[in-house]
């Protein structure tokens, strides 16, 4: 059996780490679909009625996530508009959300997420989020706007109040400072 690697792929311990959550969640995002690897992931693990909604601006994108998931299509909608749109497609509470950020590997690095927007999205959804709701967010600063993106990412979670959200960081201490890292919100009231 391969072993997987869940130390130094910051996203697989992630994936880990929420999936006890992802048993009972109902209404899940992801916010940047990609190649469709962590929509099928969300897919996989949560109940048949749950509804996962899978962003992203790419129509290729979207494409091959669709295709990654078609298993699972009943469930999935795909969404191809940015996700700081996300309030005007998702009406109801957010009981999971996932943004991995940057650009999708192979393609055009103008593509990637900017703080603009994330700011945006990452706002609305956290204001969605149930309570004991859960969101992930990876951040790659090995490129300049992933540097700048993640840094003010940071700070503005770092100014979130603490009597309602619970913020941890995963972060790889002994490896470069590009190294992609990890956040986990918590919504607590
Ligand atoms: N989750 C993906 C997977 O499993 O393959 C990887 C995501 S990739 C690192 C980042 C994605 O975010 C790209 O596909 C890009 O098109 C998308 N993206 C960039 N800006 C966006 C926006 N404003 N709204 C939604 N998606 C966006």
């Amino acid at each position: 059996m391969e072993r997987v690697q869940t130390v130094s792929k910051v996203i697989n311990l992630i994936q880990q780490a929420i999936l006890p959550a992802l048993k009972g969640a109902k209404i899940v995002v992801d916010a940047t679909a990609g190649n469709g690897n962590d929509t099928l992931f969300l897919a996989q693990h949560t109940p048949d009625d749950a509804k996962i909604y899978a962003f992203d601006v790419q129509t290729e994108a979207l494409q091959q996530t669709r295709q990654l998931t078609a298993d699972f299509s009943a469930k999935i909608e795909y969404v191809l508009r940015s996700h700081a749109e996300l309030d005007a497609v998702v009406a109801e509470n957010i009981d999971m959300a996932m943004f991995n950020l940057g650009y999708l590997p192979g393609q055009e690095h103008e593509l990637t997420t900017v703080w603009e927007s994330t700011q945006i999205a990452v706002t609305k959804v956290l204001r969605k989020l149930v309570v004991q709701g859960i969101c992930v967010i990876v951040a790659y600063p090995g490129h300049a706007a992933g540097k700048e993106e993640a840094m003010q990412l940071e700070a503005y979670l770092q100014r979130l109040s603490k009597r309602e959200y619970t913020v941890g960081c995963y972060r790889l201490l002994n490896h470069a400072a590009t190294a992609p890292y990890a956040f986990v919100i918590e919504k607590t009231r």
